[in-house]
């Protein structure tokens, strides 16, 4: 039988060996799924809603073995697992108090005889090809609203969050959820594949843009629903009216929670070269106080490196800024092992002839730029093909409304960074992906909508 093992990326040690998916039992999912859904879209929409609320029951009540789960399986520190289950809670619950106006039919002409309606109709058997950074979060995002919708999901979690991945599904199952309603895939990228190849009616992916791009390709020919959520290489512009510590120690966290691996995280910071000096210094000041060790202490705000292969991509982008003139204020290498560490590390003098400010860190590693006013920040801004979100800080409302306007984003920020709303859409621009999750727009991207026109005879 094919397995999949689990690795703690904090220590080395595998913690499991998981029974896999191979292209035979994914098709035989696909097709339980299929036969399935039928019955699940046509319970009463409250019905669904209260297997979805003894979920989040069941997330309450397990929280705690939820998050070390998800530390041990990840290095995500713990009380980093603990806010991401906090956090679900309030999504979960925007979901349920919405569904019902966004699916309900709608009746937009009625005179004369004549009728016109529309109906939100489920897509049908949705595949959901996840990350492992936010696996709470990334996989609820659509998980919630395609079940709530209607939909069979077929849900194949990171091979870095296989277990939270499983948990999700006994959690739905014990819910009430069907079990062919709700399937989990288990396995790394072909077992993904395998499940692209399925005739599924809706395929949402998080995760690189090098993946997405491959299942955009791979899907193109079927006209299925597409979304894809992937990464950026988020800026954010200090300016010289903003409060440099204040700035500072909100943008350290907003670079390092995570250890940096959030697809919003801050990952280029540009400051007005009046307070650039002052900015950095605080900056490096708060960076040297995040502790970085075991995952499972309460102390812990630096985790491990999810992915063993980022270690390298982040030494080539220190050492190619380093190269090119860059000054390292702390960091800049691994930590000493077992498991996959690096430590927190900011660079300034940096400039976009270097990697560091053009391709996704995902790590705990982060240049700060100086510039000479708004012009050249917007401009800096706006160079990259990423686009997922951007900020400004500055006390000036105007001021922010004027430089946000300008960039492009899907989520834009005023003295804030790394921040995701359930009532608001997150989606990004270019190479950030396509489609969008959360907000009611969210609910409504599980559905078609079916035309109805209706003429009374006589
Ligand atoms: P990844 O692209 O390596 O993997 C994502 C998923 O794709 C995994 O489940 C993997 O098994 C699967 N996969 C790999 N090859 C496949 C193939 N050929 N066919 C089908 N599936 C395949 O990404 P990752 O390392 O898991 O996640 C990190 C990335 O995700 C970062 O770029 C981050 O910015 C991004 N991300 C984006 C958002 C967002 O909302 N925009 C949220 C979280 C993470």
């Amino acid at each position: 039988m094919t397995t999949l093992p689990i690795y703690n990326p904090a220590d080395g040690e595998r913690i499991a060996q998981l029974p896999a998916d191979d292209v035979t039992s994914v098709a035989a999912k696909a097709a339980r799924a299929r036969h399935a859904q039928p019955a699940w879209a046509a319970l009463p929409l409250a019905e669904r809603k209260a297997c979805i609320a003894r979920f989040r029951h069941g997330v309450v009540r397990d929280l705690e073995s939820l998050a070390v789960t998800m530390t041990r399986e990840t290095g995500k520190p713990i009380r980093m697992s603990r806010n991401e289950l906090n956090g679900l809670l309030p999504r979960i619950d925007f979901f349920l108090g919405m569904v019902d106006p966004v699916i309900a039919n709608e009746t937009v002409f009625d005179e004369g005889g004549m009728t016109e309606r529309i109906q939100h109709l489920p897509l049908g058997v949705v595949g959901n090809i996840s990350a492992w950074n936010y696996p709470w979060f990334v996989g609820c995002n659509v998980i919630i609203p395609a079940l709530l919708t209607g939909n069979a999901v077929l849900y194949k979690p990171s091979e870095y969050a296989t277990m939270t991945g499983l948990e999700t599904a006994r959690l739905l199952h014990e819910a009430g959820v069907p079990e062919d309603v709700f399937t989990c895939l288990v396995g790394a990228g072909p077992v993904g594949a395998a499940l692209l190849a399925q005739p599924i009616d809706g395929l949402f992916f998080t995760g690189s843009y090098a993946t997405g791009a491959r299942i955009a390709a791979g899907v193109a020919s079927r006209f299925v629903r597409l979304q894809l959520e992937l990464g950026g290489k988020d800026p954010t512009y200090v300016c010289e009216d903003a409060d440099p510590q204040a700035a500072a120690e909100s943008l350290a966290d907003g670079a390092m929670y995570n250890t940096g691996q959030s697809c919003c995280s801050v990952e280029r910071i540009y400051v007005h070269e009046k307070i650039h000096d002052a900015f950095v210094e605080a900056f490096v000041a708060t960076v040297k106080g995040f502790k970085a060790g075991d995952p499972m202490s309460e102390e812990t705000y630096i985790g491990a490196i999810t992915r063993a292969p980022q270690l390298d991509v982040l030494d080539a982008q220190v050492a190619d800024a380093v190269g090119k003139g860059a000054q390292l204020r702390t960091g800049g290498h691994r930590l000493p092992g077992p498991g996959n560490w690096y430590a927190a590390t900011v660079l300034s003098h940096v400039d976009h002839r270097m990697e560091l400010m053009k391709e996704e860190s995902f790590g705990p590693v982060i240049g700060i730029q100086k510039v000479a006013g708004d012009e050249e920040a917007v401009r800096l801004m706006n160079d990259t093909r990423y686009g997922l979100t951007a900020g400004v800080y500055t006390p000036d409302p105007a001021r922010a409304q004027a430089l946000l306007a300008q960039v492009n984003a899907g989520s834009v920020y005023w003295n804030c960074c790394d921040r995701v709303s359930p009532r608001l859409p997150w989606s990004g621009y270019g190479d950030s992906g396509i489609g969008l999750t959360l907000s009611t727009y969210g609910i409504q991207s599980f559905t078609r909508p079916k035309a109805w026109h209706l003429r009374q005879p006589g």
